[in-house]
């Protein structure tokens, strides 16, 4: 392997001395509301995450589990009670929701100033805007791995696989603002069959798909910056999107999976409940 490893833990440590100290300094100790509605074996592996960072923090964690069947107007009332509470600073929805519970009109419910994910459509249209306040974790996280290289971003030739709401979308915007040229790769790209051309050309590359093996290391542009955000189950083994060994022999910087982005998303969960909480001091 000849690729240096971007080493999430490791970002993730100094980060949250930082908050450490930021947290102390608050009038009030933050609390972060954790909703979690039905039972969902990757949801409840965030939420031990969730409250173990939290509380090495001093960040107060309460979960609040409700049944499946709830509906989508019990929910929102619900929401609406935490959003009038003044001794919570943060609320975060897990995903996904049962069927039948539109997962928009939901985080759309959330007080923007209480959004720990940055899911909400204001944090969302600030982010767009250049202007963002709370962002989604995991495309935060993706950006601190991006800047701990050192490498000047502007006039950078990125891309980014998978468009979703909730990190490829804000990913690219987060890119975008930086003045890196980013084209956004989808399922339209890949049905058509230019990934290996738009992967070729990055010298930043994010993949945020959830299939093992669909970028091929060969296909990475030598001395590339690769971000691995998928998480996979092969056999008993966490894989990501990429193939790591090759991709490692071909990229200057890569991230593992498991230890890349994962423990840098729930440090910026953390550092946006900070900024939560002080939005609140202010208003
Ligand atoms: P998602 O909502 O399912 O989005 C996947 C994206 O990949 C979609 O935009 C989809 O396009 C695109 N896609 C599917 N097949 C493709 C192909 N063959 N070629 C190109 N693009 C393709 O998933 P997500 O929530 O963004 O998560 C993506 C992965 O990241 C998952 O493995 C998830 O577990 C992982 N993840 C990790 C963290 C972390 O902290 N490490 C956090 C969040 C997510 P269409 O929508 O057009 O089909």
């Amino acid at each position: 392997m000849s690729a240096q490893l971007l080493e999430g833990k490791v970002i993730a440590g100094k980060i949250k001395e930082g908050l450490k100290q930021e947290i102390q300094s608050l009038k009030q100790k933050p609390k972060l509301v954790s909703v979690q509605v039905g039972e969902n074996p990757a949801s409840s592996v965030y939420i031990k995450s969730q409250r173990k960072n939290a509380e090495n923090l001093g960040v107060e964690y309460m979960l609040e589990t409700l049944d499946a069947g709830i509906t989508q107007q019990a929910l929102i009332e619900l929401i609406g009670g935490l959003n009038e509470d003044a001794s919570v600073s943060g609320i975060i929805i897990q995903l996904p929701l049962p069927k039948g519970i539109d997962h928009r009109l939901v985080m759309g419910a959330l007080a923007p100033e209480k959004d720990a994910e940055g899911m909400h459509p204001e944090n969302l249209g600030r982010v767009l805007l250049g202007e963002a306040r709370i962002c989604p974790c995991t495309a935060q996280a993706a950006m601190e791995l991006i800047e701990s290289t050192g490498i000047k971003l502007y006039g950078k030739e990125a891309v980014v696989v998978g468009h979703s709401e909730i990190v490829g979308k804000p990913l690219s915007m987060l890119l975008l603002n930086r003045f890196v040229t980013t084209t956004v790769c989808h399922i339209a790209t890949g049905e058509r069959g230019v990934l290996p051309e738009h992967v070729g050309r990055a010298e930043i590359l994010v993949v945020a798909v959830g299939k093992a093996g669909l970028i091929k290391g060969e296909w990475i542009k030598p001395g590339a910056i690769v971000v691995d955000i998928g998480i996979n189950r092969v056999g008993d083994q966490i894989v990501g999107d990429i193939e790591f060994e090759q991709a490692a022999q071909r990229a200057a910087f890569i991230t593992p999976v498991p230890g890349g982005v994962g423990p840098l998303t729930v440090t910026m969960l953390m550092r946006n409940v900070v900024t939560a909480s002080k939005l609140q001091q202010i208003n």
